[in-house]
């Protein structure tokens, strides 16, 4: 959140001191990494600001550099994200290298950049890694999932889910889980998970015969297209009060920050993929992945930023 436009709250750090906390890390168990900003949608919410248009992609080399990363660091997991992971043809060279490194692949996928036949060798190679699909579904309504996501996503992305229970995904005692994320689809804060996942469980399996494993429920952060919506529709200084006023000290505990570092695409480290966003760096310095290892030592500080309301408002965002 940018103080200059929301002036009527404390910036995060005062808060933090107001409470007399601070974010620091714990042991680092997940890497994330970006893959690139090229992405088939173009989501209201998204705080990459990622869509076709953009070219940025991480290259071979980069994976490279991604995986000799993963061999030192000893983590317990990987989380692939982008933009759209699945266009970046690098993508099984990241799934066959990192995958005999973690115990857990997970890939963050749009659902509709996995829908079309093209991908029917990627979605075998998902399956023979195991891989952990977390999908984006904002609501379980079409209407409401098509203003953020765009016209027709909303069926499209029940027909991949639908492809995906076919080959096991989200079916119990597979092993291949289909987890899905739901955020709100205006400026408000998401109810309580549980409920959410009860709906969508029954409007899913109801209507579409769909079924998944988990469902999270977060807040949508005020940056890139998000933020730009919530100003252009009036409501960005009642948002970021909302987020702000829901700080909740007993969320810090959980962010996801403190055991996890972020890869962006080109190859540098930052605490999460919101501060990648924001070109917060990890360690406040430009750091490449080769010289990145004494930046994940336990108690180092991390980068925040007003935006970090959005991860400890309620019960947080983990
Ligand atoms: S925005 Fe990033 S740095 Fe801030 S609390 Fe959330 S995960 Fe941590």
């Amino acid at each position: 959140m940018n103080k200059s436009t929301i002036t009527a709250i404390p910036t995060f750090p005062q808060t933090l001191a107001q409470h007399k906390r601070s974010i620091t890390r714990l042991k680092t168990s997940t890497l994330q990494i970006n893959m690139g900003l090229l992405c088939n949608q173009e989501c209201r919410h998204c705080h990459l600001e990622a869509g076709p248009h953009r070219s940025e992609i991480m290259t071979a080399e980069t994976i490279q550099e991604v995986v000799a990363f993963a061999r030192e660091g000893a983590f317990q997991a990987a989380d692939i994200t982008g933009g759209a992971p699945e266009l970046n043809t690098n993508l099984p060279l990241l799934i066959r290298e990192i995958s005999p490194l973690v115990q857990r692949v997970s890939l963050r996928s749009n659902l509709t950049a996995l829908s079309d036949g093209s991908h029917d060798p990627l979605r075998a190679l998902l399956e023979k890694y195991r891989v952990a699909i977390i999908a984006s579904l904002p609501s379980s309504n079409p209407s409401q999932a098509d203003a953020q996501r765009g016209q027709g996503i909303f069926l499209k992305s029940i027909r991949a889910m639908q492809g995906l229970n076919a080959r096991g995904y989200g079916q119990e005692g597979s092993g291949l889980e289909l987890n899905l994320v739901a955020n709100p689809t205006g400026a408000y804060l998401p109810s309580s998970q549980e409920q959410i996942e009860k709906k969508f469980r029954l409007d899913l399996k109801n209507k579409w015969g769909v079924v998944f494993n988990h469902l999270y429920a977060f807040a949508n952060v005020p940056l890139g297209r998000f933020r730009l919506w919530l100003s252009k529709s009036g409501n960005l200084e009642s948002y970021c009060q909302k987020l702000a006023q829901s700080f909740n000290p007993a969320a810090l505990e959980g962010v996801m920050c403190r055991t996890m570092v972020s890869v962006s695409w080109d190859g540098f480290l930052f605490d999460c993929d919101f501060n990648l966003s924001q070109g917060l760096f990890m360690g406040g310095k430009k750091t490449p992945l080769s010289e990145g290892k004494p930046l994940l030592r336990p108690g180092a500080p991390i980068a925040v930023s007003d935006h970090c309301y959005a991860c400890t408002a309620g019960a947080g965002f983990t």
